[in-house]
């Protein structure tokens, strides 16, 4: 399985990345969004998934960052 994000790695960090969204506290957040519902996650129907700003890594479906940006 693809490595997990770190949330202290400097891409992370960058883009206040966090694992769980409920924990978001940013001015950019968008109540009810999370990985699970970005143009940039490739949901594979788990928990995690790989997420085009993270490449080679997974980001977790109920996870957030501010490049989210909404599923048409
Ligand atoms: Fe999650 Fe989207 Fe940010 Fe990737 S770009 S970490 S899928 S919110």
């Amino acid at each position: 399985a693809a490595t997990k994000v770190d949330e202290n790695s400097d891409t992370a960090q960058a883009l206040a990345y966090r694992h769980d969204a409920a924990t978001v506290d940013h001015p950019a957040f968008v109540e009810g969004s999370n990985c699970a519902n970005c143009l940039l996650y490739t949901d594979t129907g788990g928990d995690w998934g790989p997420c085009a700003v993270f490449p080679g890594q997974q980001v977790a479906a109920k996870g957030w960052c501010t490049a989210w940006v909404a599923r048409s």
